[in-house]
């Protein structure tokens, strides 16, 4: 049905190359394309039959993507490289007329700003060249958009109230290590917390309020308000809610490494001199920890993403959480992936399924919650993501009298 180029060959691009190629009569043709091509390589192998093509590309240059693209000739692709290349990927697809998906919003190099503005700015060239491109197609972003969009159609007449619980209850037995691309992980955790209430953003020190969150099967986890980047597009695209927060959890021994990295530096995003040359210390800091597509040999316990939700139904309050659990050990059993990456990928090879079998159409820029939730929800589970659902149960949080 479809030829699909998929760019990235990390923790995520790996379950993306997999769940694709198990959809073999959506994705009939596949290419895996990255900086390094013996990571892709490696991933092809793994799946086998001589199913995957893989190539090297330099993603942030826009020609070298143009000539790749044109040489294979997909219907789309698939961004999992990272943030920094959403803009010049998005460029060459427009060059080559190819629909686009990703999973994290556009960041600079030099700020660690997690805003949609740039790539919203593309929706006017996107529909004019009859394309369409759909952002935040992971699991959160991506499936707590879908949850969202699903509570709204199916157990809600206004949503009021959003909080995005995401809890990672593993044991990957290093000593500090993070389940996707370090840099990208590190700049998300040390900015300054954000939540929507009543109509504007109120910032918070970075992880100043934190508070415990009992999750499924799992059981109290300390859980962090961040900033995320879906709830930039979920207060847009619904604006009933008043208030839409971000929790995710951290252990203390992550925490305090994470504290003694920043005390000493190592997580500044500021080129520093060393040997005559400019470093950025969080660059360096990312070549000597762990890769994330490392992590899953021995990694144990579950995640649990979720959404818990408080609005009106015909007049009367209703409390509404849906929720995802993925065991670490399951997923590397079955494609040798870890929760994290397997939870990012399998969203992103379905937001592309709907794509390309015509049951999510649009010309111009998209998050997930403007399309129906239903054939999205649909897919989750016959790919690996039960989810899971509770009506009018008492929720983490009481403070719902804004
Ligand atoms: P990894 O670091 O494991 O993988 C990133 C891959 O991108 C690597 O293979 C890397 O190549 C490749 N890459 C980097 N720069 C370039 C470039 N200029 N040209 C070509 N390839 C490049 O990260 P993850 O797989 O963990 O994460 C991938 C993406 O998924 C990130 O954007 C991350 O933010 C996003 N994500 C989204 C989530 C969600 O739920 N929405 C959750 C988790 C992650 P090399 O191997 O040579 O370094």
């Amino acid at each position: 049905m479809g030829k699909v180029l998929i760019i990235g060959a990390g923790g995520v691009g790996a379950v993306v190359t997999h769940k694709c190629a198990q959809a073999s009569d959506v994705f009939t043709d596949i290419m895996l394309a990255s900086r390094t091509k013996s990571k892709c390589d490696k991933i092809a192998a793994e799946v086998g039959g001589n199913r995957i093509k893989t190539a090297q590309v330099d993603a942030d240059n826009v020609d070298e993507l143009v000539t790749l693209i044109e040489s294979f000739g997909p219907d789309m692709l698939i961004n999992v490289a990272l943030p920094y290349q959403d803009l010049t990927i998005m460029e060459a697809c427009l060059r080559t007329k190819v629909h686009y998906l990703d999973t994290a919003n556009y960041e600079p190099k030099d700020v660690a700003k997690f805003e949609y503005h740039w790539q919203w700015a593309y929706h006017d060239r996107f529909k004019e060249a009859g394309l369409m491109a759909l952002l935040g197609c992971g699991f959160d972003p991506g499936v707590s958009g879908v949850f969202t969009a699903h509570a709204l159609k199916h157990h809600f007449d206004e949503i009021h109230y959003l909080d995005i619980v995401d809890c990672n209850a593993g044991d990957h037995g290093k000593a500090f290590a993070t389940n996707f691309n370090p840099e990208i992980n590190i700049r998300e955790i040390t900015q300054r917390g954000k939540y929507w209430q009543r109509g504007e953003w109120i910032e918070i020190d970075p992880l100043s309020v934190h508070m415990p969150i009992s999750y499924p099967e799992i059981g109290n986890k300390e859980s962090y308000l961040l900033y995320h980047e879906e709830l930039e597009s979920l207060v847009k695209n619904i604006p009933t809610i008043k208030r839409a927060r971000f929790w995710m959890t951290f252990s203390q021994n992550y925490i305090n490494h994470l504290q003694v990295l920043e005390n000493i530096g190592m997580t500044s995003i500021k080129p520093v001199k060393f040997q005559g040359m400019d470093i950025v210390p969080l660059e360096f800091l990312k070549a000597v920890l762990p890769e994330p597509s490392s992590l899953g040999e021995g990694y144990s316990g579950q995640t649990s993403i979720g959404c818990q939700i408080k609005g009106i139904k015909d007049g009367q309050e209703k409390t509404y959480y849906v929720w995802n659990n993925c065991d670490h050990g399951v997923v590397y059993k079955e494609i040798k992936a870890q929760a994290v990456s397997y939870t990012t990928g399998v969203p992103a090879m379905i937001g592309a399924m709907m794509m390309l079998t015509g049951k999510w159409t649009g010309r111009g820029v998209f998050n997930v919650e403007e399309f129906n939730p239903d054939p999205f929800m649909e897919m989750l589970p016959k790919y690996g993501l039960p989810w899971h659902e509770a009506v009018n149960q008492p929720l983490a949080f009481n403070d719902y009298n804004l």
